[in-house]
């Protein structure tokens, strides 16, 4: 267990992962292909197998002759995540996968269905909608919302003191391939109408599972490639479904707003001023309020997307009506109107003294950010029960 305020920007040099498809840009597909001593082409046909048609089994790549498929299969697409546990809630709608990665990692991602216009885990899916102006009408039932929230890293660095994942430390950082197959393993299960509600297609996609993504950034930045690339080099998933949460990692934040990947940006700050916020989100001690900020309004500006202001409301300690109205001057002053606060009931975890505000102080706080004119919504717990929900997400293989 990391010593309080300790960060680990590093991850643990570790054997790497097989490599897979999914690590792969399209050319390097070719190449890795063309090495193998196979044609090209059957490059895009290994893209469409996995990406497309979410086919996981050999034997159903027929179009690829019986030999060079196994062989392909098992140079391309070696299985980098075997499920250990699943637990679902919510009648179903809801479910949180354990997985053991080839080392023995344990890393966990969710699945939430949401039916019609409901608020949720993936708030900010919506309001990237009503940013383009075509959000179904409130009066219709909208329609699904299919969200994963995936695991950038197994285990986290950032060490916040009321988050389960920070509290083991970081093991280490996934590859691109392990975080687009959180995704590609839900997506099959939705294609095959493993959830209630039908067949689907997954629509949004979040980085808030475990793990800090801004500090595992190559990596990440693949996996949003192989997310949005349209189909068959990527799963086709629309930039603004996808989240990127972050404590505010400065650089990376100013980085990331420069790669032309309009996804929308989260950050947690979950205190206005640097005295609570040193002690809630300990990179703060690196880059404070002010500069966190400054860098959301950076990248605001150069995507042209709001960005989610993530606060996760404790007890009589961050949830003071004073704080609400220093929160609501400070975003109006450094996002204007690009600021979208997200409020997150505090979701109990093992070992934290805090708990969740009284619904009279989350009201308060509600109302004097709306009076400063600062869209909040507030999040449901989805997942709370099997712990699944923000910051609950210890992967216990039991
Ligand atoms: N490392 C990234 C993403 C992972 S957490 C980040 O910090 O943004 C996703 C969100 O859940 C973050 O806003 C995080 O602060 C919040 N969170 C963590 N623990 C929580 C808890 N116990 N209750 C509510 N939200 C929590």
């Amino acid at each position: 267990m990391p010593e309080p305020g300790t960060l680990t920007f590093d991850a643990p040099r570790r054997a790497k992962p097989p490599r897979h498809l999914a690590d792969l840009s399209p050319a390097d597909r070719r190449v890795a292909v063309a090495d193998l001593g196979h044609p090209a082409f059957r490059a895009n046909q290994l893209s469409t197998h996995y990406f497309a048609r979410l086919v996981d089994d050999p034997d159903q790549m027929t179009d690829v002759p019986a030999a060079a498929r196994f062989e392909l299969a098992a140079a391309l697409l070696p299985r980098l995540a075997s499920p250990v546990r699943e637990i679902a809630c919510d009648d179903g709608a809801t479910r949180k996968t354990v997985w053991r990665l080839f080392d023995g990692a344990l890393v966990e991602s969710v699945l939430m269905r949401y039916f019609g216009a409901v608020s949720g885990h993936a708030e900010l899916g919506d309001e990237a909608d009503d940013q383009a102006g075509d959000a179904p009408a409130p009066t219709t039932r909208g329609r699904d919302r299919i969200t994963v929230c995936v695991s950038s890293q197994a285990g986290c660095g950032m060490n916040c003191p009321f988050c389960a994942t920070g509290q083991a430390g970081l093991n280490r950082n996934l590859s691109t391939g392990e975080i687009v197959e959180q995704i590609v393993a839900a997506a099959r299960s939705v294609a095959r109408g493993e959830i209630p509600g039908g067949a689907g297609r997954v629509s949004n996609v979040v980085f808030m599972g475990m793990g800090e993504p801004l500090a595992n950034y190559h990596a990440v930045i693949g996996a949003l490639r192989r997310i949005t690339d349209p189909a068959p080099n990527g799963l086709g998933i629309s930039q603004r479904g996808v989240t990127v949460s972050t404590v505010g990692l400065v650089p990376a934040i100013d980085k990331l707003a420069a790669e032309g990947l309009n996804v929308t940006l989260a950050v947690s700050l979950h205190a206005p001023d640097d005295e609570l916020r040193d002690t809630l989100v300990p990179i703060n001690t690196r880059w404070k309020v002010a500069e966190v900020l400054d860098a959301a309004a950076r990248y605001a500006a150069a995507t042209k997307r709001r960005v989610s202001i993530e606060y996760a409301l404790i007890r009589d300690i961050n949830d003071q009506a004073w704080r609400a109205d220093l929160l609501g001057e400070l975003l109006r002053k450094k996002l204007g109107h690009l600021a979208h606060v997200n409020l997150i009931p505090l979701n109990p975890t093992p070992g934290s003294k805090w708990t969740a505000s009284r619904a009279k102080d989350e009201r308060e706080f509600v109302k004097r950010l709306e009076a400063q004119g600062v869209p909040v919504t507030v999040r449901d717990t989805r997942g709370r029960e099997i712990d699944g929900a923000c910051g609950q997400l210890a992967a216990s293989a039991r």
